[in-house]
């Protein structure tokens, strides 16, 4: 049987990124793939990672650090995530960019122009198009050129491991039904959460149950069982990243800077439902409480144009999601909203901006220009993202037992691992998704490759 001294499950950021990791420890590694080509959630994406202290950040003369990162993390969980772990990724989040960015050529920019909720600073970092498919491009090809070995179209179906936990190596399962077995040394699951697996979301998010999935299907909880099988601790498995703004019919994610910049959502009535600016990731089920579970996102030509940033947008753009009008009556027949109560929500919000009345919701809209012809709209859905829970890990990404002992040879990072958001919706900070994954995978890497060569 071949055994590689690392072997990572699942070809994401996570597993790509602790790939390069391992790479440059010196140590051979073999990644899994199920799918063909690999994309996974990691492609879906916006391909936003947030990072601190970095040099493009320094550029625009924004103070930013880890505490500061932290603490924003830690104030949208409610202090609920491991507190060591999120210092840690928080620490390495601006040395991890930079490395991708000079030593493998990720295309990072930093998103500036407008704060997503709960970050204190400009600090997400993004390819030009801001799209997981360019990040996806990007790994792939700094993993070639490292010579890191892929296996795609390889369905990991089992592990082996003794009585100790220890992982002797996993089955694969290629399209044809046939089976390999390949050993190794050390092992990182990098295969994300269970977001595909409608039995594991009834019983772990019920509320999410019904919902839209609109994250990579082969992400079906294979960590998480295996990891229980194992004898390993599970965390926050009710936690997850939702969204309330993807257009409907169309399936397209529809940026949240809208809302931040000025934008509102009401529903069917006309009226607003929520505070926009608390999280788009609550956002899922405001809007799926709504009557015929959607929402319409209002906002103006100067949001747009903010909007046009965004190569996910720029599709809604072209596939005709988002309308134009150059009155509010226009925007009414065009919505088949009801154009006086649309009308008065609008004045309501001029109101608050002015500071003449203040928002039930709790809102601060002093801070934006108010919403002014031609207004813009587009009809959108709440869904399910990605899971946030699973394996729990240390800080070197060591997966832990339930009495908090290590399994001897397991790591898990990305959407396999328990995330950064504490519980629930609300605790998902933008970003959460992808910082663990690269800097978390990263550390698997290292740490993984460490074991394996001792
Ligand atoms: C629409 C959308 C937008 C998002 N935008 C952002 C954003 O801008 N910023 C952010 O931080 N997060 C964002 N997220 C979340 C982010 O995409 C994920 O948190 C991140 O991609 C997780 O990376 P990963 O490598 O852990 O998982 P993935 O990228 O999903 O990779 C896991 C891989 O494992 C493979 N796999 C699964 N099971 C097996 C198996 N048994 N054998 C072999 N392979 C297997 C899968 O096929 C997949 O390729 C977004 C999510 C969605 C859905």
């Amino acid at each position: 049987m071949f055994t590689a001294p690392v072997l990572i499950v699942g070809a994401g950021a996570c597993g790509l990124t602790a790939a390069l990791a391992v790479r440059q420890q010196g140590l051979d590694v073999l990644v899994l793939e199920r799918d063909d080509r690999p994309s996974g959630n990691t492609a879906l994406s916006s391909g936003m990672i947030p990072a601190c202290d970095t040099r493009f950040q320094r550029v625009k003369h924004i103070v930013d650090n880890a505490a500061i990162m932290a603490a924003d993390i830690q104030n949208k969980n409610k202090g609920l995530a491991n507190r060591d772990l999120v210092f840690e990724v928080a620490s390495l989040s601006g040395s991890t960019v930079e490395w991708l960015a000079d030593s493998h050529g990720v295309p990072f920019e930093l998103v500036d122009g407008f704060l997503y909720p709960g970050h204190t600073r400009v600090r997400m970092h993004a390819p030009p198009g801001r799209t997981g498919a360019e990040l996806m491009v990007a790994l792939l090809r700094a993993a070639r050129n490292q010579a890191i070995d892929l296996m795609t179209s390889a369905r990991v179906v089992d592990l082996f491991a003794d009585r100790d936990g220890r992982v002797a190596g996993v089955r694969v399962e290629r399209p044809g039904g046939e089976t390999e077995d390949i050993g190794c040394a050390t092992l990182i699951l990098a295969c994300n959460g269970f977001g595909g697996n409608r039995r594991m979301v009834r019983e772990y998010i019920p509320e999410m149950a019904d919902a839209t999935y609109f994250g990579h299907a082969g992400n079906t909880g294979d960590a998480v069982l295996w990891g229980t099988q194992l004898g390993a601790a599970l965390g926050d498995m009710d936690a997850y990243q939702g969204h309330g703004s993807v257009a409907v019919p169309h399936g397209i994610l529809i940026t949240w800077a809208l809302m931040m910049e000025g934008g509102i959502q009401v529903n069917a009535a006309g009226q607003r439902f929520s505070n926009e600016h608390q999280g788009y990731s609550e956002q899922a089920m405001a809007v799926l409480q709504q009557p015929g579970q959607v929402a319409w996102d209002i906002y103006d030509g100067r949001i747009h144009e903010l909007g046009m940033q965004f190569e996910d947008y720029r599709l809604a753009q072209g596939a005709g999601a988002i309308l134009t009008a150059r009155s509010v009556e226009e925007l009414g027949k065009m919505t088949n909203l009801p154009a006086e109560a649309l009308s008065e929500t609008l004045r309501h919000c001029e109101e608050m901006a002015g500071n003449l009345a203040s928002d039930s919701f709790g809102r601060d809209f002093s801070t934006k220009p108010t919403l002014q012809p031609p207004y813009c709209a587009v009809r959108v859905g709440g869904a399910l993202f990605h899971t946030q829970g699973g394996l729990n890990v240390d800080l070197d990404a060591r997966v832990l037992r339930t009495d908090g002992t290590r399994l001897p040879n397991l790591f898990a990072a990305g959407g396999a691992a328990r995330g950064l958001s504490g519980t629930g919706a609300a605790g998902y900070l933008s970003g959460n998704g992808l910082l663990s994954a690269v800097v978390l995978g990263r550390i698997a890497g290292k740490s993984a490759a460490a074991l394996a060569d001792k």
